[in-house]
């Protein structure tokens, strides 16, 4: 059957490498890939422990030795972070490195057009992109992202109370160690997070919690306090599926022809808002579906590999209504659980 896959991120990519070696014909429809995408580019431990492919690829990464967590009151927690567990990147280093893997035996076509709609046709669907044209496939994949085309078509888009605001910079000069901050007054936090040449420094919350500008304000605060010399280069603004609470995983995921990956799905931890061993992991579950014969089951196979995972943070999250500073101790609770095992919080 002829696949078409919209979005070439670690969600599309991932999927289309699967399938080069398949009997499918694959379109992979992405107009910018590869891109700096706004993104901390923290790789962490799921990320190296379950896809050692994908940390096989040729892109430089950063591996720092230190995290320190910070809290609102001033204390803060300084650990050694074993270098072989995260890796920081460029995302549009790793989109090059994925996006190449994925073209590399000939069988995926990249079209490199913008889509600007996805629709069904007879048994299929049509797509129809910024230039003109119009392609036909059996099946359809949103590999694109949290204000996914796909995901309009099919099950209407992402709710607003299910989206975050994050804003940053990419920073030279910052600490060379992952730092969070965390805030007694705010349900998100701050990082900073150290690549080879430059650091990704960014904070988020629940959209419409707090204007921006406040945003701004705390990462320009954080940065006076932690490293006055620090450049700022790039601002950056960009949103991020949320799920703040269960009811997101109400809409399915899959139906007979057509299904959503990575953030398109929403499939993003709703507590440490890690996505990109998320999107991953939804390809490799609807490549197995789809070998399988049965593109739905994808959607019993996310919910018992991970759904469980994100239902737990879902529950710690509607805890945090009880008290202004819960969920910055909810935030530190799992992040020290999560230092003392890699791989386990998944
Ligand atoms: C500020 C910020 C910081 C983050 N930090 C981290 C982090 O440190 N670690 C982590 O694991 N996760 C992080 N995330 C989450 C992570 O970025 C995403 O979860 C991850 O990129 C999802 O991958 P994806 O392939 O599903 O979507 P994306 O990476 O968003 O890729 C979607 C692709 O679809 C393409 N596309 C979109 N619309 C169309 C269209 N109409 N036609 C054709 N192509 C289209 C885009 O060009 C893009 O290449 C962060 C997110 C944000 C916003």
């Amino acid at each position: 059957m002829k696949v078409a896959i919209v979005g070439a991120g670690p969600a599309g990519c991932h999927l289309a490498r699967l399938l080069a070696s398949s009997e499918h014909g694959i379109l992979l429809f992405d107009h910018r890939a590869p891109y700096e995408k706004p993104c901390g580019g923290g790789l962490s431990p799921l990320v190296g422990q379950r896809f050692p492919e994908v940390m096989a690829l040729p892109f430089p990464r950063h591996q720092p030795s230190r995290v320190v967590l910070r809290a609102s009151d001033g204390s803060q927690l300084e650990q050694t972070l074993d270098p072989s567990h995260w890796a920081i990147v460029s995302r549009a280093a790793l989109g090059q490195a994925m996006l190449e893997c994925a073209l590399a035996n000939g069988r995926v076509r990249h079209v490199r057009q913008r889509v600007t709609g996805v629709k069904r046709a007879g048994r299929g669907w049509s797509v129809c992109t910024a230039s003109g044209s119009t392609f036909l496939a059996d099946f359809v994949v949103g590999a694109d992202g949290v204000r996914s085309l796909v995901r309009q078509e099919v099950v209407g888009p992402i709710p607003r109370q299910h989206l975050s605001l994050a804003v940053g910079y990419r920073v030279q000069g910052a600490p060379d160690a992952v730092v969070f901050q965390t805030y007694d007054d705010l349900d998100g936090y701050l990082w900073s997070f150290p690549r080879a040449d430059h650091a990704s420094v960014g904070i988020a919350t629940r959209l419409g919690a707090v204007p921006p500008q406040e945003l701004w304000q705390r990462v320009d605060r954080f940065l006076d306090q932690v490293c006055l010399e620090a450049a700022k280069r790039d601002r950056y603004s960009a949103l991020l599926p949320i799920a703040w609470d269960a009811s997101l995983w109400d809409s399915p995921c899959a139906g007979p022809d057509w299904a959503l990956l990575g953030d398109a799905a929403g499939h993003v931890h709703p507590l440490t808002g890690e996505g990109i061993g998320y999107a991953l992991w939804s390809a490799e579950l609807l490549a197995e579906a789809l070998a399988r014969g049965t593109p739905e089951s994808y959607e019993s196979l996310w919910r018992a590999e991970y759904g469980a995972v994100f239902l737990a943070a879902n529950a710690l999250l509607s805890s945090t209504s009880w008290d202004e500073g819960a969920y910055e101790l909810v935030f530190h609770l799992v992040m020290a659980m999560a230092l003392q095992s890699p791989g386990q919080a998944h």
